[in-house]
């Protein structure tokens, strides 16, 4: 049984919680960390993209000794129909830069990394330990945890749920509802090896430079869903995420359509004779500003994927995660260096500051985004992506037939798909949605 009071218990060793941990502990404060998973990062899943700037805002030299696969050079966006993909491909040299922007990580390594930085910044931090459940006074202030080790509560002041995405212990404490079925995506997601110079042959790629795809079409059926393909340094990521709620009135499987991603005549070549070597699912929060839920209370604070901070229009969530973290450990100190209780009150100042950051302006700049797509998927992910792919084709092909008449069975699939109506009122709600 742990007898000692903590200032902060952090619970979850994903991105967010660590980032709140470290934040909290290299200012001094008493941290413990508890993790439910064997070590941090056994239990966590990202394909997975890392913003250089939020964790540069934690731990400024990470990139002296943080396991980085690639730093991203190129980034392609494709269109998807079955046999063919529509492509925006950017590549820039300037990526190649002192201090790169983003890069390919495994979070298993990653994690483990973060950890090391949290207990050197002084925090203890406990693995397979779950939390079981909040302690609260009869006030309802929440004064310390449970978990599923012998020994009665562990006090602290504050409590940081970062409990990633299911959040159960906040649902069960009545801090918020479960995550809707239409606000979360489910993603599959593989590891494919492959020796480093292969995969540098196959995308163009020198040292430790990496491309990133990012594919949606007739891959999710009509469901509102993306698949990715990430270069690491000696593997290939490679998944696909779609809404719980398309996945269950479909019936679709996600392995159906992992299988169906692997082997679309654009992406197989990538991966041919690798080996396999990871398999893992895990759900997204995608229900975006609308979503979030309260942040904050007597005795506690949300972030990260707990809090549904995920922006899925540019599919950052670690980022939100690492700034939430951050943001709810440096209102903590603040709080506990003017000598405050931790209550509601008092603990509001890190919703003050989250709205000042990033994180929620760029939630809400697309607050309509997740149920604009969810509303029209069919006509985003199967009727333009084919459309797309027939326009190209009549474009490209040499048979003889005069351009006029080709551009002209061009307008008329789009307008036989969708009608003139449809058409612009498509293009009006994207244009609102993303203006
Ligand atoms: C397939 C996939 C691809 C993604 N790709 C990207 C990407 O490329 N870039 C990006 O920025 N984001 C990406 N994301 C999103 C990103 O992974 C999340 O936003 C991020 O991991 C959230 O961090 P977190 O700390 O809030 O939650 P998590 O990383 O999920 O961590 C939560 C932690 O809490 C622990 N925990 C839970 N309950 C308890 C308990 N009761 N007691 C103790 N411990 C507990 C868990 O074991 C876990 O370690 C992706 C997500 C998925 C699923």
């Amino acid at each position: 049984m742990i007898e000692e009071k903590f200032d902060a218990i952090v619970i979850g060793a994903g991105m967010s919680g660590n980032a709140a941990a470290y934040t909290m502990a290299s200012r001094g404060m008493k941290v413990l960390q508890l993790e439910r998973g064997e070590y941090p990062g056994s239990k966590n899943v990202q394909g997975a993209i890392m913003y250089a700037d939020m964790l540069e805002k934690i731990i400024p030299d990470f990139r002296e000794d943080a396991p980085l696969e690639r730093h991203l050079v190129e980034q392609r966006f494709w269109m998807l129909d079955d046999t063919s993909h529509t492509g925006m491909h950017y590549r820039s040299d300037d990526f190649n830069e002192a201090k790169p922007n983003r890069y390919t990580i495994i979070r298993a390594q990653f994690d483990k990394w973060f950890s090391r930085k949290v207990r050197e910044a002084g925090a203890t931090v406990l693995c397979e330990t779950t939390v079981t459940e909040l302690a609260h006074d009869t006030r309802g202030q929440v004064i310390g945890v449970r978990t599923d080790r012998a020994g009665g509560v562990i006090f602290a002041d504050v409590v940081v749920l970062a409990e990633g995405v299911n959040g159960l212990l906040g649902t069960r404490a009545g801090l918020r509802e479960m995550p809707r079925p239409e606000a979360v995506a489910l993603a599959v997601k593989e590891m494919h090896f492959l020796p480093e110079e292969v995969i540098g042959e196959r995308f163009g790629l020198k040292g430790n430079e990496g491309c990133v795809i990012e594919a949606a079409g007739t891959i999710s059926r009509g469901m509102t869903g993306l698949a990715f393909l990430y270069t690491n340094k000696e593997s290939i990521s490679l998944g696909i995420g779609c809404l719980v709620s398309d996945f269950a009135s479909t019936m679709e499987s996600p392995y159906a359509l992992l299988d169906a991603f692997k082997n679309h005549p654009s992406v197989r070549p990538f991966i041919a004779g690798s080996e396999v070597k990871e398999y893992a699912a895990h759900l997204i929060p995608e229900g975006g500003y609308k979503a979030i839920p309260q942040l904050f209370g007597d005795g506690w604070v949300v972030v990260g994927d707990a809090a549904q901070l995920n922006n899925a229009v540019h599919r950052e969530g670690s980022n939100l995660a690492m700034t939430s973290g951050r943001i709810a450990g440096e209102a903590i100190f603040q709080v506990k260096s003017r000598r405050d209780p931790m209550t509601k009150n008092n603990l509001a100042l890190y919703k003050t500051m989250l709205d000042k950051s990033f994180v929620i302006k760029d939630l809400m700049k697309y607050k309509d985004m997740p149920a604009l797509l969810h509303t029209n998927s069919g006509n985003f992910f199967m009727t333009y992506p084919q459309l797309m792919s027939q326009a190209a084709q009549n474009f490209m092909r040499v048979d003889g037939r005069p351009k006029i008449e080709k551009e002209k069975a061009t307008t008329s699939a789009f307008i036989k798909a969708r009608s003139r109506w449809g058409l612009v009122s498509d293009a009006v709600r994207l244009a609102f949605a993303w203006r």
